[in-house]
């Protein structure tokens, strides 16, 4: 803890990777042996770096820029860069620390990495958003490679960020490294489905725990948070299983659309205006906002009577009491598309009421899942369909769920999805320490 003062969601991830260890170290005490826990717990390598940029009016900005290459046991690090102001390092090394069990389920050769800047790309001009991306890999270009460390994007980075750092990275290193980024374009290297793949693969992994108790999504009403790339194709996704999603939200406020979302009109103005909740609600008769902080009538999307419930926006969005509230409405599923969105407590009344909650280190993971199958397109100069790409997830997926049921069937703990991922990503990762020795 000393070392690492102040990191706090970094001490939140250790902790609830590490307190669902037990029954594993127990039943196979050599998992404590050589350090392995201690070295799991600290990055291979952290890197933090000046961003300078000029804006539109001439001014010079400087932003801090990060990347936490944490465990290459597996593959290359591998992990999304996080625009937003509320970046430190703390945060990087909590998503890097996740990202290694995460990318270990996937079952895809990939280590764990994270990385990101204080930049906030909200109100910036493209031009503004240009440089900074320019400047950041100026950087960044030095330690990464298809080979060494492979980012991607996450809150604050998609398809325009991405194009930006690749044409910088192009001109620096003066090779074309289409496996060097992932979420890049369809034209230049990208992948169908990698856009959609990290909503669907949250839907799809709560299809699969609810097939274990004979159900389905057909028919359930679903609350969703956020309203960036996972939660739209969470809620795309969702209306497809036959669902029906009710809400989304922005750090403005949530909105509440009983008729059931009307996806064109989101995706309207979310990707192409790149607007705010509001804007919907503006041209959407029937559904209304409840702005942040304006007392209204409920304190949190959380607080929407739903089956089911798909946080997307952020880590600590959804605490105690509004696992209370969701409780209290009914919910019976919680699949987590953002990271470590329920906070300690939250987790703790899903798991005490029984309910199906699954954790987003196994959730979220078709993300990470499809860019790895785009760097296996990059490496073999091809490109599948969007049904080749769609089903590769989908096993992908099912595989996951799989593999946690299981886990936590041979520790004890039927249905407990969080030591269920934590022991089958943990153990594939310990395993591959122990044999490279002590590095
Ligand atoms: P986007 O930037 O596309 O969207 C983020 C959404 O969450 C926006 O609606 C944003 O609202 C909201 N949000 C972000 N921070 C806050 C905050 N502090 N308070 C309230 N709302 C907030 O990001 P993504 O959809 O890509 O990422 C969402 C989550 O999913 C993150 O936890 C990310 O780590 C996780 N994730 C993403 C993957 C991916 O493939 N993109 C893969 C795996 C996990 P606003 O615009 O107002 O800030």
């Amino acid at each position: 803890v000393a070392r690492n003062r102040g990191e706090n969601e970094f001490h939140q991830a250790v902790r609830e990777v590490l307190d669902s260890l037990g029954p594993v170290i127990a039943k196979h005490p050599r998992y404590a042996d050589d350090g392995l826990l201690e070295r799991l717990v600290e990055p291979e390598r952290q890197i933090i770096f000046r961003v300078p940029w000029v804006d539109d009016a001439g001014n010079v900005q400087v932003n801090r820029g990060f990347r936490v290459e944490f465990n290459s046991a597996l593959g290359p690090y591998k992990g999304g860069l996080r625009f937003h102001p509320s970046v430190n390092v703390g945060i990087i090394k909590f998503l890097g620390f996740e990202q290694i069990f995460k990318n270990a389920l996937t079952a895809q050769g990939i280590g764990g990495g994270k990385g990101g800047s204080d930049f906030d790309p909200h109100g910036r001009s493209d031009a503004e958003v240009m440089r900074f991306c320019q400047s950041f890999m100026t950087e960044l270009c030095r330690h990464i490679g298809p080979s060494t460390d492979v980012p991607a994007g996450d809150i604050g980075v998609g398809g325009r960020e991405i194009g930006y750092l690749f044409g910088q990275y192009k001109r620096l290193r003066n090779s074309y490294d289409a496996g060097v980024l992932t979420g890049k374009g369809l034209a230049w290297g990208g992948s169908l489905v990698r856009t959609e793949a990290t909503g669907y693969g949250a839907v799809l992994f709560a299809q699969s725990m609810l097939a274990t108790k004979g159900d389905s999504l057909e028919g359930k009403k679903v609350v969703v948070s956020g309203s960036g790339n996972v939660a739209i194709y969470a809620i795309k996704k969702a209306q497809q299983l036959g669902a029906v999603p009710v809400t989304f939200s922005d750090s403005s406020g949530y909105v509440v659309d009983e008729a059931g979302v009307d996806l064109d009109l989101l995706q309207q103005v979310k990707e192409v205006e790149r607007g705010r909740v509001a804007d919907y609600v503006e041209r959407r008769p029937g559904a209304r906002l409840v702005a942040r902080g304006s007392g209204g009538t409920g304190g949190s999307v959380w607080d929407v009577p739903c089956d089911v419930a798909l946080p997307c926006a952020t880590q600590n969005e959804l605490d105690g009491a509004a696992a209370a509230a969701l409780l209290r409405g009914g919910c019976g599923v919680v699949s987590e598309g953002a990271n470590m969105p329920s906070t300690p407590e939250a987790v703790e009344a899903f798991q005490s009421a029984g309910i199906l909650f699954a954790p987003g280190k196994a959730a979220n993971a078709g993300g990470v899942a499809t860019s790895a199958l785009e760097m296996e397109q990059n490496a073999g100069r091809t490109r599948w369909s969007f049904e080749t790409a769609e089903a590769k997830l989908a096993d992908i997926m099912q595989d996951i769920h799989d593999s946690c049921v299981a886990a936590a069937e041979d520790y004890g703990r039927p249905g407990d999805y969080v030591l269920g991922a934590n022991a089958a990503g943990f153990t594939r990762v310990a395993d591959v320490m122990a044999a490279h020795g002590i590095v």
